[in-house]
């Protein structure tokens, strides 16, 4: 037989590992849902055009990385490599951009064809925040303020935020006018790829991830000092107005991210923990983007996650499971239906009931109840289900039998009593 495998970067989620990213995942919409911020669910396959049109054709992303296929119709169809554009896209397209102001988040896998290393896959998972229509600086800081806070209460450290302004479309082309005097001269310093882009997209010179191009890109102009003075003032309170929330953050006039639609604010979080892969937030003001792709003029600012990032950072403790409160213990003709039955009827109190379906002996099953360290176990013989009541059994810390009860079958007070006075069980 062949052997058929999984596809290179892509990666299969076994059960033991799902407990950190079920327990991060539910802290991080626990965090939305306080923020009063909505879910939307796009297709993860889109037209092609889509992603060139919103995301930029001399980005790395379009060019390099995007999974294109033509499908059965011989429409060119792309698997989503990010959700900005998705979201900009259903807004225009139900007509949503006529309500000003929504705040979304979506949350998914993504694709790029990327080289496979920790921290980086061809299909990975971002959770995403958008706050469509929204224009003013405190925006940007709630923004920032959501991301940084979701990272903190998944107790990740060493973080730093990084912010920058990219100014508007006029800073911008002033900016590029004297960048591009300074590449030419310093063409044959710059790797090939960055040579390559001096014509096409010079800003994501920028964006380079060759040491060396960094280096030299040190001493190149800066977009910062061709910001209008409207785009600096709002630069400054963006500033002023982190600082009296005390997230700390750094400048870095280079940081430029991926992606051809950001204007103003841009920001990334990165995370000393996480060696070369260091971005697990990068995020910024995309006010252009609804516009130009067909919408009303219409401010926004997000950012996204990455998932697997997040969870390589997130501490030990969210790697625990809850634990079995009730084990069911049972053998024989009359107790295996006995309880089936009664596992359902338990679970309505919200335990956490694991039903033995082994039909091994009992001392087997006690066996595995207490492998499992089950904070009680209950034990159903044919005599159990004959008389319509089970025996239920807490353990206390070394195992052996703290409190034990037999409990008719039909008396749900007398349950609800004996699980009050065993508050382990809540
Ligand atoms: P990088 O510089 O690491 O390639 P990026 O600028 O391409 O990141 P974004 O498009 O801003 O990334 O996506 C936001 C976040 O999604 C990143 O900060 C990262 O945490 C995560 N991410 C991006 N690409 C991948 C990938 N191939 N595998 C895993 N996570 C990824
Ligand atoms: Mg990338």
């Amino acid at each position: 037989m062949n052997n058929l495998k999984n596809l290179r970067g892509t990666v299969d989620l076994l059960p033991d590992q799902l407990i950190k990213w079920q327990n991060v995942e539910k802290i991080i919409l626990e965090q939305l849902s306080r923020a009063s911020i909505k879910e939307i669910r796009t297709p993860i396959l889109e037209m092609t055009e889509l992603f060139i049109r919103g995301i930029g054709e001399g980005t790395d992303v379009v060019s390099k990385e995007m999974y294109t296929f033509l499908d059965r119709g011989e429409r060119s169809c792309t698997l989503r490599p990010e959700g900005t554009a998705s979201v900009a896209r259903a807004i225009i397209q139900k007509g949503m951009s006529s309500n000003p102001l929504q705040k979304l988040w979506y949350m998914g896998p993504m694709f790029r064809y990327e080289r496979p290393q920790a921290g980086r896959q061809r299909q990975f998972h971002q959770l995403g925040v958008e706050f469509i229509g929204y224009e003013s600086v405190r925006s940007d800081v709630e923004i920032i303020a959501l991301a940084w806070d979701i990272l903190e209460k998944l107790g990740l450290k060493k973080l730093n935020l990084e912010i920058n302004s990219l100014g508007d479309l006029n800073d911008r082309l002033n900016f590029q006018k004297s960048f591009l005097k300074w590449l030419q001269i310093n063409k044959d310093f710059l790797d090939l790829d960055s040579q390559n882009r001096i014509d096409k997209n010079p800003l994501r010179i920028l964006d380079t991830k060759n040491s060396q191009t960094k280096k030299i890109l040190e001493s190149s102009p800066k977009l910062h000092d061709f910001l209008s003075k409207k785009s600096l003032e709002r630069y400054l309170e963006l500033k002023n107005q982190l600082e009296s929330l005390k997230i700390p953050f750094i400048e870095n006039f280079n940081l430029v991210r991926g992606l051809d639609y950001y204007t103003h604010t841009a920001f990334e979080i990165t995370s000393g923990a996480l060696g070369s892969q260091a971005t697990v937030c990068g995020g910024g003001r995309y006010d252009n983007l609804i516009k130009q792709m067909g919408g009303k003029d219409t401010p926004a600012i997000g950012f996204a996650i990455g998932l697997e990032r997040l969870i390589l950072l997130a501490g030990k403790e969210l790697d625990v499971e809850r634990r079995t409160d009730i084990y069911i213990v049972n053998q024989g003709l009359l107790a295996e239906p006995f309880a089936i039955n009664l596992s359902r009827k338990l679970r309505n109190f919200d335990l956490l009931v694991e039903l033995d379906l082994s039909g091994a002996s009992f001392s087997k099953q006690l066996k595995k109840a207490n492998k499992l360290n089950s904070k009680s176990i209950v034990v159903i013989g044919d005599q159990e289900a004959a008389n319509k009541e089970f025996v239920i059994r807490l353990f206390d810390k070394k195992n052996s039998v703290n409190n034990e009860e037999v409990i008719p079958f039909d008396s749900d007070i007398k349950l609800e009593r004996w699980l009050n006075s065993n508050l382990i069980l809540k």
